[in-house]
């Protein structure tokens, strides 16, 4: 038996299982396109939100240098050795992935630093905006040349990467949003976007237990025992390192990081 997580919602009133809670969204209403009225009820929360690091964060912008600083030592501990080919001039340019980018605040603190070229995913019109007119074609040019490339304005349960085009997927503060069937169906499809040593990198909060719904902006907060089943029992996948972030306020839920990668089958 495949185990399942308790879960509350965000007055702390008990909510049943993972697995009737994700039967309940996928049997309730629906929008227009016939797709659960979960994602469009998150798609309407942030629509309100401001475009700021603030905004992005629920007012903890202020986090967001510790943050960019422990993602880039995740970075090394994991993908070091790309990193080193990529500056001894023995491997080509590095691409990454900025999933969920909001206005672009993990590709401006870190991603750009680190790879020659970044997309973004994000699917509120005016964070994506945002994110275009602070990174894109129209800023200024930077010294290491580094670019922002690609701007999509679309879903993660809708995104379809090119192939082999990632040395990485980096997915922080959103994967809350996507039921567990996208959110595995999303893995495996960034898993063909990804080049031989790519990794997939996710950065979430953890619940306590279980999980926690979150009303207001649809989503839900996963514990650490749920990320790992769906990384390793419904996906079948490799997690390559996870630690905790350090530093973050205490009031806060704790923070971890994950690197990930699909195991590959002989023949
Ligand atoms: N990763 C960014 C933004 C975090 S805020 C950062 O760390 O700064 C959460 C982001 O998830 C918002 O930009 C919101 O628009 C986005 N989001 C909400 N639903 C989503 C979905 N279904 N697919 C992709 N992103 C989604």
């Amino acid at each position: 038996m495949p185990p399942v997580f308790k879960g509350v919602d965000d007055s702390g009133n008990s909510i049943g299982t993972n697995v009737s809670f994700w039967k309940a969204v996928a049997a309730g209403s629906k929008d227009a396109s016939g797709k659960p009225l979960w994602y469009k009820k998150g798609i309407d929360y942030w629509d309100t939100v401001d475009a700021t690091d603030d905004g992005v964060l629920g007012g903890y912008g202020h986090v967001s240098s510790v943050d960019a600083k422990e993602n880039a030592e995740f970075l090394r501990d994991t993908l070091g050795d790309v990193l080193e080919q990529r500056r001894a001039g023995t491997r080509g340019p590095l691409v990454a992935c900025d999933c969920g980018a909001g206005i672009g605040r993990v590709t401006s603190s870190f991603l750009i630093h680190e790879f020659d070229e970044v997309d973004l995913v994000e699917p509120v019109r005016h964070f994506i905006d945002k994110a275009e007119a602070l990174l894109g074609a129209g800023a200024p040019a930077r010294a290491d040349g580094h670019v922002v490339k690609n701007f999509f304005a679309v879903p993660l349960e809708g995104f379809e990467p090119t192939p082999e085009r990632y040395d990485a997927v980096w997915i922080q503060w959103c994967v809350g949003h996507l039921t567990d069937d996208d959110f595995v169906s999303f893995f495996n499809r960034c898993a063909s976007g990804l080049k031989t040593d790519g990794l997939i990198f996710v950065k979430e909060n953890n619940a306590k237990d279980g999980f926690v719904l979150d009303t207001e902006d649809s989503s839900l907060t996963r514990s650490h025992k749920y990320f790992m089943h769906l990384f390793q029992d419904r996906l079948g996948w490799e997690v390559v390192k996870h630690r905790m972030q350090k530093d973050f306020p205490q009031e806060l839920f704790k923070v971890r990081m994950y690197a990930v990668k699909p195991i590959k089958r002989a023949g």
